[in-house]
């Protein structure tokens, strides 16, 4: 692959790495004198982009910060917009620095992956790291469910993804702030797709659990309350139910939901 990797788009030249810029992806070719840009894609398929990426997500699993960070850096130094490496180096710099900040956690997953056209490969490499800390990422669940919708095709790739970093951090929700209509639209949107039954359970579970819930401690006298939790969260899940395309699962999580919801109508109403 490397062979091949930086051809001149005009003679059958192949450039070494010090003769491109990788800040703009330009080469001029010293043969023929064309100037080649080359694509995100060939400089984030190159080997030594590949190698650097795949160190740092296995320092990365192992807690090795230190070393994955160097191993970003690296992969960063040919292909600026790696977004493996930026989601490493912004980890790190929110958790890992001597000062952390986590305003580098909120440029990447706000500004930079949303704008950044990823590839199915670069983002397989992403969705391993962001894997393992769930509960680092709970302001960025939107920012993240987004990018997996607009790069994942494959039922079972939506699957394993969501279903390893979503139930987590539904369960660790302090409030029902997060429940958006924008969020709803995305679990509609990827239970329409894939089937998440650790995923609903989840959100179900939450009905009973989550601190803005009146079934908790039985607040339910606190009207105003009850009908916005009701309205916004309980309601919303009995519309993600109703979008599982799997005739058996669909059963068995709308009858669920409504029998917990008849209970909650009760109480809300007496
Ligand atoms: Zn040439």
């Amino acid at each position: 692959m490397q062979s091949n990797a930086y051809k001149c788009s005009c003679c059958p030249y192949v450039f070494k790495e010090n003769e491109i810029n990788f800040q703009t992806r330009r080469a001029t070719c010293p043969r023929c004198d064309a100037v080649t840009t080359f694509s995100r894609s060939v400089v984030n398929g190159s080997t030594g982009v590949l190698h650097d990426v795949e160190n740092a997500v296995k320092f990365f699993e192992e807690r090795n910060f230190e070393s994955a960070k160097r191993f970003a850096e690296s992969a960063l130094s040919v292909s600026y917009d790696n977004v493996v490496g930026l989601f490493i180096i912004a980890y790190y710099n929110a958790y890992h620095a001597s000062i952390k900040k986590r305003s580098y956690l909120d440029k990447f997953f706000n500004e930079e992956l949303p704008e950044i056209g990823v590839d199915a490969d670069e983002m397989d490499a992403l969705k391993k790291v962001l894997k393992k800390c769930p509960l680092h990422l709970l302001d960025y669940e939107q920012s993240v469910l987004s990018k997996v919708l607009a790069t994942t095709g494959d039922e079972r790739d939506i699957a394993d993804f969501v279903e390893a970093f979503s139930p987590y951090i539904i369960s660790k929700r302090p409030s029902i702030e997060w429940f958006t209509p924008k969020m709803k639209e995305i679990y509609k949107e990827l239970t329409s797709r894939a089937n998440l039954p650790k995923t609903w359970y989840a959100l179900f579970q939450q009905i009973a659990t989550n601190p803005d819930s009146p079934e908790l401690e039985n607040t339910f006298y606190l009207k105003t309350k009850t009908a916005r939790f009701y309205n916004d969260y309980v309601c919303g899940v009995g519309e993600i139910f109703g979008a599982i395309k799997d005739e058996a699962l669909k059963n068995k999580f709308v009858s669920a939901f409504e029998k917990k919801q008849q209970i909650f109508v009760n109480k809300m109403n007496s």
